[in-house]
């Protein structure tokens, strides 16, 4: 392991939540949901407020309108977070060659990679800046921890929540994880802690006395082995630069569990062509075929197959996909499928769904445009789902702030403005119209001509006093990948999620 805390782990505070913030004043220091707000709809992010009452992520959205019942239940913009992202994502790449994201709003860092840290305090200034930096160009904050590795940087960016920085010093880690829950450590999930809770094994501490051969006999070799190492603090696991997107995925889930095992054999194969479809789209071809299922008691599966040779043949795709969903047992029921292609031979299953798990939240909160029942909704409800961008001929912009019976009730407010009026309008008024969102913080031309903006409407080029002298940062934003071409906000092609009840 290395000497110094040089890795860095940025984590967006309640990014999604701090978004919506921004951009209406009306629900600033209010407590603000963000999630899919149909019947199967979760949290995907809360704001601090609202986390008071209890709410969090992953939560059934029914269970935090209980806790929170007067909190703004918002529907996600991710065409606006996405933007956010790259701009954030543009301030790390300008740091380092070696970043890691882990979803939109996070991500590893290796500061000495381009010698941008060296020893504790240049990681120090550098965390710093970045957070300035941050605030500066987006107008969020975001927390920054320090470690000498990444389960460390990690665990302190967590512990600097909201709008901190944490630095774990080098030798002080065991004395910090000690008294920590098993839970905080990589790779032990609920199961795990509930295995290891019987064996009356709770905190790190107790993990690390257990001893190695305890840890192995529980848990098995792999695992144990590996398990016994984080809990001594021993985490040489390298920052490894985003890999070029090559996987490609669709999913479905059902309002009502499907139970006819022909009917998810149709579902299955509607997927594989929608997934090659994208395939063909993107321009890409795959070796390994993968089946996502999550059964009625939300317990998820994934298998995958892998081919001789890539493909994006929907007869190969189909095919795989039914051999792999018939090693499945779907008795009791599924309440979402999902077929993916991964685009590169050396591409692991592994790899794939790491990503995937990043996006959860995202596609989570998906679901609800995808469910039949949403797109059953009339058309003129579907224009408007809450918290989304509209501009009226009169009033100007504002956000959609409930709909239903025919109405749909506005909010007139930007981001720079004073928190705004609301007012009522029919859901046909013809001088309503779907708007972009708007970026969080004003943006000044430069002198130069600007580029056009992209389709998802980022943000048009900063100024060079809000990089502090890096003015290639915008630049680097566009350029820089995107994860994975998962699933895009379908939303906003379609329409819209259903509406919520006002
Ligand atoms: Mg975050």
């Amino acid at each position: 392991m290395r000497k110094a805390p040089t890795i860095l782990h940025l984590d967006m505070d309640a990014f999604y939540a701090s978004a919506e913030q921004a951009s209406k004043p009306s629900l600033r220091g209010k407590a603000v949901v963000v999630g899919g707000l149909g019947p199967r709809g979760v949290v995907a992010t809360a704001s601090y407020e609202a986390r008071v009452f209890g709410v969090r992520s992953a939560m059934p959205m029914a269970q935090a309108r209980r806790l929170a019942p007067n909190a703004a239940y918002l529907v996600p913009r991710f065409a606006l977070y996405k933007s956010v992202s790259e701009q954030v994502m543009g301030l790390l790449h300008a740091l380092s060659p070696l970043v890691e994201p882990l979803s939109l709003d996070e991500a590893f860092v290796d500061l000495e990679a381009a010698g941008a840290a060296w020893d504790r305090d240049s990681a120090r200034r550098v965390g710093e800046r970045l957070r300035t930096e941050i605030r500066a160009v987006t107008g969020l904050t975001g927390s920054v921890g320090l470690a000498a590795s990444k389960m460390l940087a990690k665990i302190a960016s967590e512990e600097a929540k909201p709008d901190g920085l944490v630095m774990v010093e080098p030798g002080t880690e065991r004395a910090l994880l000690g008294p920590m829950p098993v839970r905080t450590l990589p790779g032990v999930g609920p199961a795990t802690g509930d295995h290891l809770r019987r064996a009356g094994i709770t905190t790190v501490d107790e993990l690390a006395e257990a001893g190695e051969d305890e840890l192995v006999r529980l848990l098995g070799k792999a695992h144990g082995h590996g398990l016994y190492a984080m809990a001594l603090a021993l985490d040489d696991r390298p920052v490894v630069a985003e890999r070029e997107a090559k996987s490609v995925s669709v999913e479905d889930t059902y309002d009502v569990d499907i139970h006819d095992r022909v009917r998810v054999g149709t579902e299955v194969r509607r997927l594989a062509d929608r997934c090659v479809g994208r395939l063909r789209a993107a321009g890409v071809s795959g070796r390994t075929i993968v089946l996502k299922v999550r059964r009625y008691d939300f317990s998820t599966l994934t298998r995958s197959e892998t081919l001789r040779g890539p493909t994006d043949d929907p007869g190969v795709v189909r095919e795989a996909a039914a051999r792999l969903l018939e090693a499945v047992d779907t008795t009791g029921g599924v309440r979402l499928l999902g077929v993916g292609v991964t685009g590169l031979a050396d591409y692991t299953q592994e790899d794939l769904f790491a990503q995937a798990a990043g996006e959860r939240a995202e596609l989570e909160a998906e679901e609800v445009a995808e469910t039949p029942l949403a797109r059953e909704e009339p058309a003129q409800e579907r224009r408007w789902p809450s918290g989304h961008d509209v501009r009226h001929a009169v009033f100007g912009h504002g956000w959609v702030q409930g709909s239903g019976l025919g109405r749909v009730t506005v909010r007139f407010e930007t981001p720079d403005s004073e928190p705004g009026r609301v007012r009522t309008f029919r859901t046909d008024d013809p001088e309503l119209e779907p708007a972009e969102p708007l970026p969080l913080v004003r943006v000044v031309p430069s002198s130069d001509p600007p580029a056009p903006s992209g389709p998802s409407g980022p943000p048009g080029p900063l100024t060079a006093s809000a990089h502090r002298g890096r003015g290639a940062v915008d630049g680097e934003a566009q350029v820089s990948s995107e994860p994975a071409i998962f699933p895009k906000s379908r939303s906003g092609k379609e329409g819209g999620a259903a509406p919520s009840s006002p």
